[in-house]
C-alpha cells in the first residue's frame, strides 16, 4: 500500500469535482475560482512534467515564488511525483539562496520570473538540472511546460518513511536547519488535527499565511484538503480583506500579529464574525492582551496551539470540552493547551530527568509527527535527541496538573543572572500589564558582576509615552530583584521575522556591550 500523502489528500476531494476548491483574487483584481478538478488536473500536469525529467530518487524541488494557487499546486505535484518539496522564504536574498541551494542541492529550482537571472546562476553552479519560473499571475516556464503534459497521473508509491518535504526552520535562534519530514509525519498529524479541531462538512478556511512555513503550508492546506473544504485564498494578508471574507468562511488560522492587526480595524465586530466557527493562533506566543481583546470584541475565544518545523503540531487548546479532563476544559490564554493525541510530551531538567508537575524545564517530545533529522547535519541531529529517543524542542515550559502546557521561552533566550534563572515570558507579561505598554521583549546581555542581566525593550501604546525608569521602579514592587531588567528602552517596534517572531538574537546583539 502506498503512503503517498498526495494520494490521501486526493482521496478526500469531494465526489463532485466541479465544486469550487479555492476562491481567490488575481493580482489584477479579478475574481478567480479553482475547482477540485482544476487542482487535480493542474497537479497531474506538473507531476508529469517532473516525471519527464527522469530525476534521481529523492530529488529535491526547491521553490522560492510569491504565494499563488499555482504555487500550492506545485507542492501537490511534487508530492504526487514522489519528489521532496523544499519551500524557501520569499524574503531570502541572494546570499541566503546561495546557502540554501548549495546545502540542499535540489534537482529542480522554481523561482519568480524576475529572479531567473541570478537564481539560475546559483542553481546551475550547485548542479541543479532544471530551473523553471512561476509568477503569481500564472506566467512563467513551469506552467508553459506543464501545459504540454497529460492531466492524468498516478501518484508515485511512497512508504510512510519516505521524505515528503524539507522545511528550513525560521532561523529565529541562528542559522536555519532543514527539517526532513516524511509522508507519514505529515499525514498522521493532519488526520489527527482534522479530528481534534472538529472539522465538519461545509467548513471554509481563510488561507492568509505564507506557504513556505509549517503553519500555512501544512497545518492550513492539509486540513482544508483533507476535509474537502473550500479555501478563500488571500495572496497577501490584508486585515480588511480577511475580515470581509469572514462572512463566507468558518475557520481562520493566523500568527499573533495578524490578530493584532485585525483588532486595529473598526470593521472587526460580532456581526463580521458571526459565521465563523474557529480562530486558531500559533507560531509565536499570543499575548494575553490580544486573547482577551479578541474575546471581548468578537465573542470568540482564540484557540492557541504550539508546534515547530521539526514536529508539525505538538499541543493544542481543546476545541470543545474534553472528556479526558472531566469535560470542563476550556481554551486558556497564555497556554498552548494539551499534548495532542499520539504526542508524548515531557518536561525535564538539564540531565534529561522528568520534573514534577508544574516545574519549569526543557520540553521534549516523541511521536509519529517527529521528523527524521536535520538535512545533512547528522551531528546536530544526534545532539537534539536524547539517548532514549526524545526530541529536544529547545523550548522551556511547564505542564500543570490538568495537562495544560505553558511555554515560558526558548532555552537559548533564558537569562541566568547571578546564578538564578530568569524566564523572559514572565517578566514580559509583567511589563505588558503596565500602563502605556503595548508589548515588550526581555533579553539577556553580558554583565561583569552578574554574568548576565536582563534588558527590557518595549513598544508604547499609540499616544502613550511610558517612562523607562518608572517602568523599572514599578517592576521592583512586583518581581524578585534578580528578575528586574537592569535597563529599559522604548522603541518604535520590535524586530520580527516574516512569521511574526521577535528576533531576540538581534536585540541581544544590539545591547551586547551595554555593561561591558
Ligand atoms: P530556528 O529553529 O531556526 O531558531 P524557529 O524555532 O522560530 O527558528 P519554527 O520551526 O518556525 O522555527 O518555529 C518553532 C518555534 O516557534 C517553537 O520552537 C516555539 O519556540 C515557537 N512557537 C510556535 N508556536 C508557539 C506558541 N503558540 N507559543 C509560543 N511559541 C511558539
Ligand atoms: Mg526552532
Amino acid at each position: 500500500r502506498s503512503h503517498n500523502l498526495f494520494a490521501a489528500l486526493r482521496a478526500a476531494f469531494p465526489s463532485d469535482l466541479d465544486l469550487v476548491a479555492v476562491e481567490t483574487t488575481a493580482p489584477d483584481g479579478t475574481a478567480l475560482n479553482y475547482t477540485w478538478r482544476d487542482l487535480d488536473h493542474a497537479s497531474a500536469r506538473m507531476a508529469n512534467l517532473l516525471a519527464s525529467l527522469a530525476l534521481p530518487e529523492g530529488s529535491r524541488v526547491a521553490v522560492q515564488v510569491e504565494k499563488s494557487v499555482e504555487a500550492m499546486v506545485l507542492y501537490l505535484a511534487t508530492l504526487r511525483a514522489g519528489c521532496v518539496f523544499l519551500p524557501l522564504n520569499t524574503a531570502y536574498q541572494s546570499s541566503e539562496i546561495e546557502y540554501f541551494i548549495g546545502n540542499a542541492e535540489p534537482a529542480v529550482v522554481v523561482c519568480t520570473p524576475g529572479n531567473f537571472g541570478w537564481v539560475s546562476k546559483i542553481a546551475f553552479t550547485a548542479g541543479t538540472q532544471q530551473v523553471f519560473t512561476l509568477g503569481d499571475d500564472r506566467t512563467g516556464s513551469l506552467l508553459e511546460r506543464a501545459a504540454h503534459h497529460a492531466d492524468q497521473h498516478q501518484p508515485v508509491a511512497r512508504t510512510a518513511d519516505d521524505l515528503a518535504a524539507i522545511l528550513y526552520t525560521s532561523g529565529t535562534t541562528g542559522r536555519s536547519k532543514g527539517a526532513m519530514l516524511t509522508h507519514g509525519n505529515l499525514l498522521s498529524n493532519a488526520v489527527m488535527l482534522k479530528d481534534y479541531w472538529g472539522w465538519v462538512p461545509g467548513d471554509v478556511l481563510i488561507h492568509a499565511l505564507p506557504i513556505f512555513h509549517v503553519h500555512g503550508l501544512f497545518v492550513a492546506i492539509h486540513a482544508a484538503l483533507l476535509n474537502g473544504s473550500k479555501m478563500i485564498w488571500l495572496a497577501k494578508f490584508e486585515p480588511k480583506a480577511a475580515i470581509s471574507a469572514m462572512a463566507r468562511a468558518t475557520v481562520f488560522m493566523g500568527v499573533p500579529t495578524l490578530y493584532v492587526r485585525m483588532l486595529a480595524e473598526p470593521g472587526l465586530t460580532r456581526e463580521a464574525v458571526q459565521n465563523m466557527r474557529l480562530f486558531i493562533s500559533g507560531s509565536a506566543p499570543l499575548l494575553i492582551e490580544t486573547f482577551t481583546a479578541w474575546q471581548q470584541r468578537t465573542g470568540h475565544t482564540i484557540l492557541e496551539r504550539y508546534g515547530m518545523s521539526e514536529t508539525i503540531m505538538l499541543t493544542s487548546n481543546p476545541y470543545a470540552a474534553d472528556a479526558r479532563y472531566g469535560g470542563q476544559d476550556e481554551r486558556r490564554g497564555a497556554t498552548v493547551g494539551f499534548a495532542l493525541p499520539g504526542v508524548g510530551l515531557r518536561v525535564v531538567n538539564d540531565a534529561n530527568q522528568p520534573l514534577p508537575v508544574g516545574e519549569i524545564g526543557n520540553i521534549q517530545v516523541q511521536g509519529p509527527n517527529v521528523f527524521k533529522g536535520y538535512w545533512r547535519m547528522p551531528e546536530k541531529t544526534a545532539e537534539e535527541f536524547t539517548p532514549d529517543g526524545w526530541f529536544k524542542t529547545g523550548d522551556v515550559g511547564l505542564v500543570d496538573a490538568r495537562g495544560y502546557v505553558s511555554i515560558v521561552g526558548r532555552s537559548k533566550d533564558l537569562i541566568i543572572s547571578g546564578g538564578y534563572n530568569v524566564y523572559p515570558a514572565e517578566v514580559e507579561a509583567a511589563i505588558n500589564e503596565l500602563p502605556g505598554v503595548a508589548e515588550s521583549a526581555v533579553v539577556g546581555v553580558p554583565h561583569p558582576d552578574f554574568g548576565e542581566v536582563g534588558v527590557a525593550v518595549l513598544v508604547a501604546r499609540p499616544g502613550a509615552q511610558p517612562d523607562a525608569e518608572a517602568i523599572v521602579a514599578q517592576l521592583k514592587i512586583q518581581l524578585a530583584n534578580f528578575k528586574i531588567p537592569k535597563r529599559c528602552f522604548v522603541v518604535a517596534e520590535l524586530p520580527r521575522n516574516t512569521m511574526g517572531k521577535v528576533q531576540k538574537n538581534l536585540l541581544r546583539a544590539q545591547y551586547q556591550s551595554l555593561f561591558a
